[in-house]
């Protein structure tokens, strides 16, 4: 029988975003940046519980822009395996800007297939939980799709552009609440 999974988005959802005045949101370029969310922990044994695996789905363009190195997002994987233990972690590090483009960039579903092949698992029995309408894009072929948002301008932004998540959460422990009915009942 194959794997069932729960797909999740790092930033936004894991850990904290950052923001910085010049660039907006951006993502943690070193351990120290790195802080992870209220109830994460707890929601990550709810779903192992359920009986899912935890993998994780992230575009980090900045290292192709230079601005993260290689090294350092090892080192943030690192602290959040020592914080969260996942099954496994999947990081896009293209922009088409500099890199050209990939099969793996979100909202492609490329991370999401390759995790699939890896790691045997039914993407039409699993779940996708991000922070972006680019996370509910490329989990469109999942079970259920939740929309992690903490007001309702962001929603309301996502619906404008015509992506419906199933769920909308406010954090990923209501997410793992939800998910956890579903599987468990
Ligand atoms: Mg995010
Ligand atoms: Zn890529």
């Amino acid at each position: 029988m194959k794997n069932k999974a729960v797909f999740i988005d790092r930033d936004g959802v894991i850990n904290k975003n950052l923001f910085d005045e010049t660039a907006g949101i951006k993502s943690p370029s070193k351990p120290s940046e790195f802080v992870l969310l209220p109830g994460v922990a707890q929601a990550i044994k709810t779903l192992k519980k359920a009986g899912l695996k935890i993998v994780i789905v992230s575009n980090q363009p900045g290292v192709a822009f230079g601005y993260i190195k290689d090294s350092m997002l090892n080192e943030i994987t690192k602290k959040m395996n020592s914080k969260i233990k996942v099954d496994a972690v999947y990081y896009c590090k293209h922009h088409p800007s500099y890199t050209g483009e990939c099969e793996c960039r979100k909202p492609k579903e490329g991370l999401l297939k390759k995790a699939a092949k890896e790691l045997g698992i039914d993407i039409s029995k699993s779940y996708a939980v991000g922070d972006n309408l680019i996370d509910i894009e490329a989990g469109k072929k999942c079970k259920k799709t939740f929309l992690v948002a903490f007001n309702f301008d962001t929603i309301n932004q996502i619906k404008a552009k015509g992506v419906k998540a199933d769920y909308y959460v406010h954090n990923l422990h209501e997410a793992a609440k939800i998910i956890e009915k579903l599987e468990v009942g």
